[in-house]
């Protein structure tokens, strides 16, 4: 009996994995198991029989076949986010949004340290009694992983961005012996496998009740982090405690360092990410999958938060951070919080949000259709997406596409057969070089033909 496909068969085989590991909890026969694939990504693999039932493609955020009750963030915000006052196509249901930092974890944090805040108040209020967050996985801190914390100082151990790829299969394997209620923080694509599951089993409902969600610019493999090792000067075996988003107080926020330990001689090296070029528009170390997300701002949260990519928050180095409150206990934390005069906080007009996500905003949704014709044409299967909100792109912006396509896979290839930097570097320069020149007419074409523009050439013809 063989009657529906596995998540190895459907999603894993096409490459749409994410790693997130929520298959490994729902499935019945424990069947399932997460290891490390050869690109740096963690995937299920089969260790035990399948009972054939599909209940691990059920959870599946990059699940081909969804159910059409559950088949994209419309349908499961709707389920969940039913509170929320205001809805936009580009970023789901809100309530409010801001812009800001906590007074006391900002300086801790990547951005304004919000994340900290929202989670330390639930902990305090006594409306969570655990935390699922990303944090060194031993004393050496070789690597980071998902992990429980059930008290404050825990939980602020586990602040920071780690551009590293976690699997929630360790964390959720214990979920169901914890008493009291949980609170998860997780990207978009983790934070909709979590709505699934709650959606297929009610006490997940019942137990988690707050999801912070980190609004991501696309999930890294771990060969990012031996890159960024190798750049600095430690090679990729010898690398520990990685640290990527190292504030410069007295400089802006976007010039901020890379820095890890050397197990040499444990001294911490440290590398500008400015120097190291563009990660994060040339679609470097990426996971494929990220390539058919179109949820940018991590609709299906309670609260989704960001970098204030914005003028002027950007030109200061203490970080601060955009925020999109969607469930009514979000609104009460940050609405409580700026009473108490804990965290600083403004609104922020939608426009102006948006703008804070610009670069995302185009490459998942502007480019998103040209990127499924290029994955049918390649007879590789996609899930269903919200393609009615992505507008058409221009021809240079798909030959940009079809650019930053071909570094991602390329990249990958290049870091497993040359782990150094230097290697690396001079082997991606021409088709880095290349995707750069037509970016750059991308961009320049974009800026002639801005709606400003338009405008102001309008009215020197009128005048
Ligand atoms: C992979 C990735 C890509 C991102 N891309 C963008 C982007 O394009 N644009 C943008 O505006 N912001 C992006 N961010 C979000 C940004 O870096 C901050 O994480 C966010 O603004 C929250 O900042 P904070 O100061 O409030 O968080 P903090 O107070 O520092 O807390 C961060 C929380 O996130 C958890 N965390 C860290 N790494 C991960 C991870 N990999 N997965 C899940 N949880 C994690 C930590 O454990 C901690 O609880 C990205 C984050 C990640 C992890």
């Amino acid at each position: 009996m063989n009657s529906i496909p596995s998540v190895i068969d459907l999603v894993v085989n096409n490459d749409l994995c994410i790693g997130c590991g929520l298959c490994t909890y729902k499935c019945p026969n424990n069947a399932l198991g997460m290891e490390w694939n050869d690109y740096g990504f963690f995937v299920p693999v089969q260790i035990g029989a399948c009972n054939n039932a599909g209940a691990c493609l059920s959870v599946c955020p990059f699940n081909p076949e969804p159910e059409k009750e559950v088949q994209t963030e419309d349908e499961l915000s709707d389920i969940f986010l039913s509170d929320a006052i205001s809805s936009h196509p580009k970023i789901g249901k809100y309530n409010g949004i801001y812009v800001g930092y906590s007074n006391e974890f900002r300086l801790t944090s990547s951005s304004g340290g919000i994340a900290t805040f929202v989670l330390t108040n639930l902990l305090e209020r006594g409306i969570i009694q655990h935390i699922f967050s990303v944090k060194e996985s031993d004393i050496h801190g070789t690597h980071y992983e998902y992990a429980i914390s059930n008290s404050k100082q825990e939980l602020i151990a586990g602040s920071k961005t780690k551009y590293y790829p976690v699997t929630l299969s360790s964390v959720f394997d214990k979920i169901d012996e914890l008493e009291g209620k949980v609170a998860i923080v997780g990207v978009a694509c983790f934070i909709k496998a979590i709505r699934l599951a709650q959606h297929s089993n009610p006490s997940l409902k019942k137990k988690i009740t707050f999801l912070v969600g980190i609004i991501c610019g696309g999930v890294k493999s771990r060969f990012f982090t031996e890159y960024l090792s190798s750049s600095a000067g430690v090679t990729k075996d010898l690398y520990y405690k990685p640290e990527f988003r190292i504030k410069d107080t007295s400089s802006t926020a976007g010039d901020y360092s890379f820095g890890c330990f050397s197990k040499k001689d444990n001294q911490k090296k440290t590398v500008k990410m400015k120097s190291v070029g563009d990660m994060w528009g040339t679609g470097l170390f990426k996971a494929n999958a990220c390539d058919y997300c179109d949820d940018v701002t991590t609709e299906l949260a309670d609260i989704s938060l960001g970098d204030a990519w914005l003028s002027p928050f950007m030109q200061d180095g203490k970080g601060t951070n955009v925020i999109v409150t969607r469930s009514t206990l979000a609104e009460k934390v940050i609405i409580d919080g700026i009473n108490a005069g804990k965290i600083q906080l403004e609104k922020l007009s939608l426009d102006r949000f948006l703008d804070s996500q610009k670069g995302s905003f185009n490459h998942r949704h502007t480019g998103l259709p040209y990127r499924i014709k290029q994955a049918n044409k390649n007879g590789l299967v996609v899930p269903p997406k919200r393609i009615d909100r992505c507008g058409s792109s221009t021809l240079d912006f798909r030959i940009v596409q079809y650019y930053r396509m071909k570094v991602r896979i390329i990249s990958l290839d290049m870091w497993k057969d040359n782990a150094d930097s230097t290697i690396f570097n001079d082997k991606m320069k021409r088709i880095l070089s290349t995707l750069k020149r037509f970016t750059t007419i991308y961009h320049y074409k974009r800026a002639l033909f801005s709606k400003d523009v338009l405008n102001k050439i309008a009215c020197r013809l009128r005048s």
